[in-house]
């Protein structure tokens, strides 16, 4: 509990005053995005459209993971870019979600070992909904790094997060 209490000789345990935010925000920078992340939801890029609406909501959620053929990070595409498309005159059956993605290298990341707290920053940051956790991978020389996906963090993980933080204790 140091910063929370002052020992003061011959006066005994002070409070510190504002150190106990500074005491509640070390606690929450520990956690890290391994701690919390969740299994991601990854389709090829050459998926159809309409499979990846299809696929939205077999598996209930928002935000979909677009990998290449050798498997590493392509893509995102969120509710809205499948809804932008369904609502044209577009036939989804015949355009692959490659088309459509938001690509690399524009896509917001985060690695397991990094706060829970720097990714919700990045979260807010750049309007987003949910991260890819990558690994990043060194390949042949020459080449960018490429990133497998490892994991999903969303607002959806930093909420039930947040719900575990203000449990009380039993
Ligand atoms: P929605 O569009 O359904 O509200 P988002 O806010 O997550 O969902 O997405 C907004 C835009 O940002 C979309 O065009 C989406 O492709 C893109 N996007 C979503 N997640 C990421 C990310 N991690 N990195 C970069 N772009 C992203």
């Amino acid at each position: 509990m140091s910063g929370i209490l002052e020992a003061r000789p011959r006066v005994g345990y002070l409070y510190a005053g504002k150190s106990i935010f500074n005491f509640v925000s070390k606690q929450i920078r520990k956690v890290k995005v391994n701690e919390i992340k969740s299994v991601p939801v990854v389709i090829q890029e050459n998926t159809s459209v309409y499979d990846a609406i299809v696929t939205l909501f077999l598996e209930d959620v928002g935000t979909l993971f677009i990998s290449n053929s050798k498997g590493y990070l392509a893509g995102v595409v969120s509710r809205k870019d499948l809804l932008k498309i369904a609502i044209g005159k577009t036939d989804v059956h015949n355009i692959p979600v490659g088309v459509i993605m938001t690509r690399m290298p524009n896509i917001i990341t985060a690695v397991p070992d990094e706060s829970v707290y720097d990714a919700a920053v990045k979260i807010v940051e750049h309007q987003i909904d949910a991260l890819p956790v990558v690994e990043p991978v060194e390949t042949e020389k020459g080449n960018h790094i490429k990133y497998k996906i490892i994991g999903k963090i969303s607002k959806t993980n930093i909420t039930k997060f947040f719900v575990e933080l203000g449990k009380p204790d039993v």
